[in-house]
C-alpha cells in the first residue's frame, strides 16, 4: 500500500511535470532529479515562504548567499574532512551496498549473502580547483550551507550593525555522496537546504532552542501540513551529532515511515570556536554596553527543500471516486488559477484570454480551452491548482464568471473586476 502510494506520486510527478529523473534519455543517474514546470514553481513557492518567514516577517534575521566552493580549511575545521562519514558494508554475493546503521540482521536483506566488514566512507564530493590536479588543489562541494554562514558571521555583523541575538538565513545547494540514496527525492546526492543560524548569548541558548522549535512547528502549520503527520523527535545523548548539545528532528509520516525533514540543533560555540582557532581570526562578539567579549552560541534550524516538497506532495495527494486531487495549500500551489471558456466559440475564448492576461500580473495562471470543462477541471485538480474561473454565456451579458474551488468543487459567481482581489485574498499570495 505504502509503496503503491509512492509509485503513484512518482508517476504523477513525471506525468504532470513536477519531477523527472535526471539525464533520463541516457538512462538516468541514481539519486539526481530534475524539476519540471510545475515542480520548479512549487519549489520556488516553498523557498519564498521560508525566506519571507525568516527575513521579512521578523526583524532579527539577515540573508546570505555564500559560494558552494569554499576554502578547504573550512571543512577541516568544521570536522567534515575527518568525521563526515557513514559506515558502510557491501554484500559479497550481490554487491549491494548498505549503510551499517540501516541494516538489522547479519546477512544481506536482498539475497542473504555475507557482508564485508564495515568501512568508513566520506560523504563529501571532492574535486580540483584550477588547472593542476594535485593534492593541494583539492576542494569539496559543500555538504551543508551552514559553514558559509559561520565564516561570514563577522561580515554580516559589521555590515548590518546587528546586535545579538540575531540570525543569518541561507538557501542553497548542498551535495552529499550518500551511500544509499532512495525514496525518490527524499535522499538525493544533490539537494537544496534552507538553513538559519541564530547567534545568542550562551546562557540564553536553551531558551532560544525551545523558541525556534516552536516557531518552526508553527511554520509547518502555516504552510498547511497536516498536524497529525508531524512530530518532534528529541535526540538521546548518544544520537547527538558531534557539534550539538541538543537536537530535535522534525519528522513527517511518509508512506515509507516517520522520517526527518528538518533538524533543530543547539550547536553551542563549536563552529565559531573551531573556525576561530583554525583561521586565527576572532569570531567573538563585543557587547558595547558592558565591554564583554564572548563567542556566541548558535541555534540552527536546517530544513531540506526537496524533502519539504515531497512532504507537500504526499500530504496533498488524495484519490476520490472520480478524480485524483492534489490539495496543495493555495499559497504554494504552482498554478493558482485555471481560466476556461465554457465553449470555444461565441466570443468566450476572447473574454477568457483577457481575464488570463489581467490575472497574470498577480499570480501564475493557466489558460485551457481544450476538451470538456469537466476534464479541464480534473486536469487542474490533479496538478494542484486551487481555483478555476469559467467564462460562460452569462459572462457575455453581465460580466460575471464562476469561480470554482478545487477542494469542495463549489462554484460562486462574481464580477470579473472582483477576481484579482478575491483570488489574492484566497491565495494569501503575500500573507
Ligand atoms: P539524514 O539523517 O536523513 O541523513 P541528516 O541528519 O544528515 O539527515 P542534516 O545534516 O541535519 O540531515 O540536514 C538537514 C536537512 O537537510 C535534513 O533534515 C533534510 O531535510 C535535508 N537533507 C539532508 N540530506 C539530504 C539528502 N541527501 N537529500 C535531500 N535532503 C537532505
Amino acid at each position: 500500500m505504502s509503496n503503491d502510494l509512492m509509485e503513484k506520486i512518482v508517476s504523477l510527478c513525471k506525468r504532470r511535470g513536477y519531477v523527472y529523473p535526471s539525464s533520463e534519455i541516457y538512462g538516468g543517474i541514481n539519486s539526481c532529479w530534475d524539476y519540471g514546470p510545475l515542480g520548479v514553481e512549487l519549489k520556488r513557492n516553498i523557498k519564498e515562504f521560508w525566506w519571507k518567514s525568516m527575513t521579512y516577517y521578523r526583524d532579527d534575521v539577515e540573508g546570505l548567499d555564500a559560494s558552494i566552493i569554499m576554502h578547504p580549511m573550512v571543512w577541516k575545521a568544521s570536522g567534515h574532512v575527518d568525521g563526515f562519514t557513514d559506515a558502510m558494508v557491501d554484500c559479497k554475493k550481490c554487491k549491494l551496498r548498505f549503510r551499517k546503521d540501516e541494516i538489522n540482521g547479519e546477512v544481506c536483506p536482498e539475497c542473504g549473502g555475507e557482508f564485508t566488514g564495515a568501512r568508513l566512507f566520506n560523504l563529501m564530493f571532492k574535486t580540483h580547483i584550477g588547472a593542476v590536479e594535485e593534492e593541494a588543489s583539492t576542494i569539496y562541494l559543500r555538504p551543508e550551507t551552514a559553514q558559509g554562514i559561520y565564516v561570514n558571521f563577522q561580515n554580516v555583523l559589521a555590515s548590518s550593525r546587528r546586535k545579538i541575538p540575531f540570525g543569518i538565513a541561507q538557501i542553497g545547494k548542498a551535495f552529499r555522496n550518500e551511500v544509499t540514496p532512495k525514496n525518490f527525492i527524499f535522499r538525493m546526492r544533490e539537494f537544496e537546504q534552507m538553513e538559519m543560524q541564530y547567534f545568542v548569548r550562551p546562557e540564553t541558548a536553551e531558551e532560544w532552542f525551545d523558541r525556534w522549535r516552536d516557531t518552526r512547528m508553527q511554520w509547518y502549520a502555516e504552510i498547511g501540513i497536516k498536524k497529525e503527520k508531524l512530530r518532534l523527535h528529541e535526540h538521546d545523548k548518544d544520537e547527538l551529532p558531534h557539534y550539538a548539545s541538543r537536537a530535535y528532528d522534525v519528522q513527517y509520516q511518509f508512506p515509507f515511515g516517520w522520517e526527518e525533514i528538518e533538524g533543530i540543533h543547539n550547536r553551542t560555540d563549536y563552529d565559531l570556536k573551531s573556525h576561530s582557532k583554525s583561521s586565527g581570526k576572532t569570531l567573538e562578539y563585543f557587547d558595547g554596553s558592558n565591554g564583554e567579549r564572548f563567542t556566541p552560541y548558535v541555534v540552527e534550524v536546517s530544513a531540506g527543500v526537496d524533502r519539504m516538497l515531497l512532504t507537500c506532495l504526499v500530504d496533498a495527494y488524495e484519490e476520490e471516486e472520480n478524480r485524483v486531487v492534489l490539495r496543495l495549500p493555495p499559497r504554494i500551489a504552482p498554478i493558482k488559477v485555471g481560466v476556461f471558456p465554457l465553449v470555444k466559440r461565441d466570443g468566450m475564448p476572447e473574454v477568457a484570454k483577457k481575464i488570463t492576461n489581467e490575472l497574470r500580473r498577480h499570480m501564475k495562471v493557466f489558460y485551457d480551452e481544450s476538451g470538456s470543462v469537466g476534464r479541464r477541471y480534473r486536469r487542474q485538480d490533479e496538478a494542484g491548482t486551487p481555483f478555476g474561473v469559467t467564462v460562460d454565456s452569462q459572462t457575455l451579458e453581465d460580466d460575471t464568471v464562476t469561480l470554482r474551488s478545487r477542494d469542495d468543487m463549489k462554484q460562486v459567481r462574481l464580477k470579473i473586476a472582483e477576481l484579482p482581489g478575491k483570488l489574492t485574498e484566497l491565495i494569501k499570495v503575500d500573507a
